[in-house]
């Protein structure tokens, strides 16, 4: 196996980037560096299709040759309107790879117990690879008491303790890896190949779903990684030492160009939802100022079309890892 197909093979195997050794890689730096040209566009929406191809046509050799189908069940509670349209993207997605797809919607008012006692039901059928309980849920509802009652090998969202544990101890292989951070992976790796020896890695958010495990990834990727999050003091400073800046907070456009250090790779994670010209119109802006960073990054991701669409093809692949793995297949 090619050594730079390691990693890609730990997500489900959907994208073969071509090697980029370490001189190619530092030269694209210093090149976009001096260009100080518009940044590339990394088009998560095109490498969520290609990705989605891949998922599609394991799929169908899955059930050729085994008979299994993966099965991704996700578990609504409420009436949240995001959450809604997050989960009919998901539902779309998976039924497009041709897995079953199943949507459990739970009235507002569930009791823990009744959300605990779909969850064993799911945790025992079989032809469940994958279970997805729709965050945020209700105020009296317990997340976390909630999400560690999914069996771990079922944990396609990679929230369970003993996923965390075995990302955070190096072991790609055997975990679930957070979908967004996945995603953000795949989409670095694309841009400076899959060794970041060398290079700084800043991000801005220490979540349990994305600052955190994203840190991970890069370690395990040789690179040098630094977490920042609300009490850090120097921000700007600090982001502009990364070669990589992966922005997770949650506030529209805070990372200014002048965060930004020339030629660098920046991920955004942010979803913000801004009003337009006072209007009652809204659109969705990321955590970093797209249009000057464009002007100083090496390469940026937009929001929208950029980690969100790798976010949702990432969970379908952790299903089909799922699934592979109950029918013995590596
Ligand atoms: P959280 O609210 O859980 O975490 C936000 C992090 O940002 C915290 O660590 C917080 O620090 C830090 N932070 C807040 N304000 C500042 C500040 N002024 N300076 C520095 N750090 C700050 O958010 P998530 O990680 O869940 O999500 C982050 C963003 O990513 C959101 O916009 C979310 O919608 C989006 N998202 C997008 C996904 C996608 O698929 N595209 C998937 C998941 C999330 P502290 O810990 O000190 O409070």
């Amino acid at each position: 196996m090619r050594k730079d197909a390691v990693y890609v093979r730990g997500i489900g195997g959907l994208l073969s980037a071509p090697p980029k050794d370490r001189l190619h890689r530092w030269s694209l730096i210093f090149l976009r560096s001096k260009s100080m040209t518009n940044a590339k566009r990394i088009d998560g929406k095109a490498m969520a299709a290609a990705c989605s191809e891949s998922i599609s046509a394991r799929t169908a050799q899955l059930v050729e040759r085994t008979g299994v189908k993966p099965g991704l069940t996700v578990v609504i509670v409420g009436e949240d309107p995001a959450s809604q349209v997050y989960v009919r993207n998901k539902k779309r997605t998976a039924e497009a790879c041709g897995f079953n797809s199943v949507q459990h919607s739970l009235p507002e008012d569930s009791t823990e117990e009744d959300v605990l006692s779909l969850i064993d039901e799911l945790n025992n059928d079989p032809s469940v690879h994958g279970i997805l309980v729709q965050l945020p849920l209700p105020g009296h509802l317990d997340e976390e008491l909630i999400t560690q009652s999914i069996r771990p090998e079922k944990d396609v969202d990679g929230f369970h303790f003993q996923n965390i544990g075995m990302l955070t101890a190096g072991h790609l292989d055997g975990a679930f890896v957070p979908c967004t951070p996945a995603g953000c992976m795949l989409m670095i790796e694309e841009q400076v190949g899959k060794d970041l020896s060398g290079l700084n890695a800043v991000i801005i958010g220490r979540s349990n779903i994305v600052g955190k495990p994203m840190a991970s990834l890069l370690l395990k990727a040789n690179a040098t990684v630094t977490i920042c999050h609300s009490r850090t003091k120097d921000l700007p400073e600090v982001a502009c030492s990364a070669d990589i800046l992966v922005a997770a907070v949650g506030r529209a456009e805070m990372v200014k160009g002048e965060w930004i250090k020339p030629g660098a790779v920046v991920i955004d994670v942010g979803i913000n939802r801004i009003e337009v010209d006072g209007e009652k119109k809204n659109k969705l802006v990321g955590d970093v100022n797209y249009g000057e960073a464009v002007e100083i990054a090496g390469a940026v991701t937009p929001v929208p079309g950029g980690v969100g669409p790798m976010t949702i093809v990432m969970l379908m692949a952790n299903t089909l890892q799922s699934a592979e793995r109950v029918a013995c297949i590596s």
